[in-house]
């Protein structure tokens, strides 16, 4: 039970404390005080909806718009990631007439009807829609095996190849490629280098859209970058945007380009009761401020890097230890039973989440095998931080070899 959150901590009723590498949603840190202020002092002035016009819904979009690729200009504010996604399946209908979607066959998008035929990963899937199609997740450290990056490449671009055919045949054309750029649920798997570009290129040659899922990854996360798709060379048709971008407090956004957008306003209604409010846009000003004061983003890669290279550290001692991949403050951890063939150790995994816990420190599992250690802490994290949850692991790990 919860009571507390400051900066990287969480504090239960029994007044331990946590460090917690597993919530992403505080992007800046828990209950951050300036963004807290600036929640109160709007709430305090004036909080209704979009059909008023308020400065406020204005500055926060070109500050939102400012960090993304010029031809992305076009935004839309909701109050989940979901409602995002949901928009986004709405826009891309609208763009392209087709209504088929490839999605990755671990992928989690969202909550509603349409976006749990889109989520693979739920426990128990939803029936299949014949607009939906699932490539594996291209993943280089299991899928593609020993080839060369070049050959896993081609073969994970086959896979899309065929989505898109499997589609034809029940006479449907593909509208998406929804991915989650950080593959999160699919286990933070690394993707051949080109695999996002080609994608891409195929579903557009089809007459459809790329919708770039940052919900979990965006907003400076992955430290070299604002946005994961900027490290896979490509510009998307929409992103989708979600869990960070309010610190906590619900909001969630669309970015599209002109064009696409101009598709979309052609009669078709969008109005959502609370998102782009007045708070929620000074919340999400704050919380790009804060960002940029405290030098998150260039942090999250900093710290990243040398968590990233003490947990390689720990792959040295403990054969358990698979693959550590990631970049910035999004990183995954896969647990194997053996390393030559790469069998996934999912209780091995749980053991080490739940031991980590006793000892004070939070972090997840996920993946199709659960075997996936993810660390994706509010950015604020620091050396300290990433000191003390690789020696918990280290211990932890050690204790799973002694069993
Ligand atoms: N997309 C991704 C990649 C997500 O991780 C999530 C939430 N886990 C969503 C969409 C849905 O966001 P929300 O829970 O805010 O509706």
């Amino acid at each position: 039970v919860v009571v507390r959150g400051e900066g990287v901590w969480l504090h239960d009723a029994e007044g331990r404390a946590y460090l917690d590498a597993y919530n992403n949603v505080p992007l800046v840190g828990h209950c951050h005080p300036r963004v807290v202020e600036a929640l109160a002092r709007q709430a305090a002035l004036l909080n209704t909806h979009t059909r008023y016009l308020h400065e406020g819904v204005l500055e926060y979009a070109e500050r939102l718009l400012s960090l993304l690729p010029a031809e992305l200009d076009r935004v839309m504010f909701t109050c989940t990631g979901s409602e995002a996604n949901e928009l986004a399946l709405r826009v891309a209908r609208a763009r392209t007439g087709h209504e088929g979607v490839i999605v990755t066959r671990h992928a989690y998008h969202g909550n509603t009807s349409a976006l749990a035929l889109l989520s693979p990963s739920y426990p128990n899937p939803e029936p299949r829609a014949g607009w939906v199609e699932a490539i594996p997740a291209p993943d280089s450290y299991r899928v593609a095996g020993e080839r060369s990056g070049e050959e896993a490449c081609a073969s994970c671009l086959r896979e899309v190849d065929e989505a898109i055919e499997r589609l034809a045949r029940r006479g449907i054309h593909v509208a998406a490629l929804l991915l989650d750029t950080g593959l999160t649920s699919d286990g933070m798997v690394r993707a051949p280098p080109g695999f996002v570009a080609g994608a891409v290129e195929r579903v557009r040659r089809a007459g459809g859209v790329f919708i770039a899922d940052e919900v979990q990854v965006g907003l400076g996360r992955v430290g070299t970058h604002w946005w994961a798709f900027e490290a896979q060379g490509v510009v998307p048709d929409i992103v989708t945007m979600g869990k960070p971008l309010g610190n906590g407090h619900p909001l969630g956004a669309v970015v599209t380009t002109p064009e696409i957008a101009a598709r979309f306003a052609n009669g078709m209604e969008y109005f959502n009761t609370f998102g782009g409010n007045p708070v929620s846009c000074a919340i999400g000003r704050e919380v790009l401020a804060v960002m940029e004061r405290e030098g998150l983003r260039e942090r999250a890669r900093e710290t990243g890097a040398y968590l990233t290279d003490r947990l390689r550290d720990l792959g040295g001692r403990h054969p358990a230890v698979g693959d550590v991949r990631g970049t910035g403050l999004f990183l995954g951890v896969e647990l194997v039973e053996d390393r030559d063939t790469r069998a996934p150790a999912g209780r091995v995994a749980a053991y080490v989440a739940n031991r980590m816990r006793d000892a004070g420190v939070l972090v997840s599992t996920d993946g199709p095998h659960h075997n996936v250690l993810k660390i994706k802490p509010p950015l604020c994290f620091d050396r300290r931080d990433a000191d003390q949850l690789a020696a918990t692991m280290d211990r932890v790990l050690g204790e799973t070899a002694a069993q």
